[in-house]
């Protein structure tokens, strides 16, 4: 063995950036979020060659100051904690620090950032991890990132990148997500100069869904929309004749985040048992709300699998919702479903049962639930 010595700052920097950045997905991601983060209301990606050549994303949100830009691509720097006692109370999105960071490491970038306060922007240019420029630049209000020359001074890292056309669809998919988590925010995605989609903005899920899936997919949906013992579940299912061969139209939220749990899934396809084939899986995009103390927090953020403490009321709650919605849609006098499963018994939902209030609260409100922004903007003060 080799003598042991401490790294130095630039492969460690080098090391941590490959944990938050796979691949141009990843990066897009992070990016997308932190726009998401600045209050922007609309968000334009633009990709070539699969993001590997170049990503750009621009939007309108509340800008950097100047003097924190050169800042805000170190490790470890955050404008969206303070210490460890916020990290109880995190309402955005990124808190880590690591994403404008890591992605600097490893490709050359570019920020133009102006916030609408002030007269000038700044421009800076870094390139793999070292800033080479600060100036003051014009530019309209709001942030543009350009990243280029993704992983080149890590050819292993390059290596393992798929084709172009794989990772473009990678950042197509993973944008659809967040298009579907914020239906308030105009987001449009550009590869190789080809618009792929471009959401309105204007707070429906159906709006969304239409720009992304189409106009024959959207027709041929069922509102879900159900409420039961304090956990709450929205959105849409395909009908029976719009199943697919494969699990790609099945998309869930958890209080606003993207997750991916084996319980939602069972749940919707139980639901559609009597109704399919065996070889398709039901579509739904499928907004749940639960309150935050009920999933696992200790989750890695970059992970998409969550466990929740209360697994099979979640799945219950989805079961049901799912049935219910189908039934509606259509009544057929020869199914004989059970609309409660026999294991769901109100001793099992006493727990949840004490934040009934706080969803009390939310529906007087009287917004439909499908066409709010994200549940933990209205729990904050309560998380
Ligand atoms: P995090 O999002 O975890 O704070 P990042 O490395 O992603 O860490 O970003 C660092 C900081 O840069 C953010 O906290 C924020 O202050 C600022 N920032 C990044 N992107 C934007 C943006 N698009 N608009 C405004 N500020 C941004
Ligand atoms: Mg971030």
């Amino acid at each position: 063995m080799a003598k042991i010595e401490v790294l130095d700052s630039h492969t460690i920097d080098k090391i941590a950036a490959g944990e938050v950045i796979e691949r141009p997905a990843s990066i897009v991601k992070e990016l997308v979020e932190n726009a998401i983060d600045a209050k922007a209301t609309a968000i334009t990606i633009e990709i070539k060659e699969g993001g590997i050549s170049f990503i750009r994303i621009s939007d309108n949100g509340c800008g950097i100051e100047p003097d924190d830009l050169p800042v805000a691509v170190r490790r470890h720097a955050t404008s969206k904690i303070k210490d460890a006692t916020d990290l109880e109370k995190i309402i955005t999105l990124g808190f880590r620090g690591e994403a404008l960071a890591a992605i600097s490491s490893v490709s050359k970038v570019r920020i133009m950032t102006k916030r609408p306060e002030d007269d000038f922007g700044t421009l800076l240019t870094s390139e793999f991890g070292k800033v080479t420029d600060v100036v003051e630049s014009g530019g309209r209000n709001g942030t543009t990132i350009i990243v280029e020359e993704l992983f080149s001074n890590v050819p292993a890292r390059r290596k393992f990148l798929k084709k172009d056309a794989t990772e473009a669809m990678a950042i197509i998919s993973a944008v659809e997500k967040q298009a579907l988590s914020r239906p308030d925010i105009s987001i449009s995605v550009i590869s190789d100069s080809v618009q792929k989609f471009r959401t309105p903005g204007d707070g429906k899920i159906m709006s969304v869904i239409r720009a992304i899936f189409g106009k024959d997919f959207t027709s041929k949906l069922a509102e879900v929309r159900s409420m039961t013992e304090g956990i709450e579940v929205n959105g849409y299912i395909g009908l029976p004749e719009n199943v697919r061969p494969n699990r790609n139209f099945q998309i869930f939220f958890i209080n606003g985040r993207y997750i991916r749990s084996k319980t939602v899934c069972a749940a919707l396809e139980q639901a559609f048992d009597s109704y399919l084939e065996s070889s398709k899986f039901p579509c739904g995009i499928l907004y749940i709300y639960i309150h935050p103390a009920f999933v696992d927090v200790n989750v890695h953020p970059t992970k998409l699998e969550v466990k929740f403490s209360n697994d099979r009321s979640i799945f219950d709650a989805v079961y049901c919702a799912v049935k219910n919605a189908l039934l509606n849609h259509r009544m057929d006098p020869d199914i004989d479903i059970q609309l409660q499963p026999k294991h769901v018994t109100p001793e099992k939902y006493d727990a949840v049962n004490a934040f009934v209030p706080i969803y009390d609260r939310i529906v007087s409100e009287g917004k439909p639930k499908t066409e709010q922004k994200s549940i933990f903007e209205n729990l904050g003060s309560e998380v």
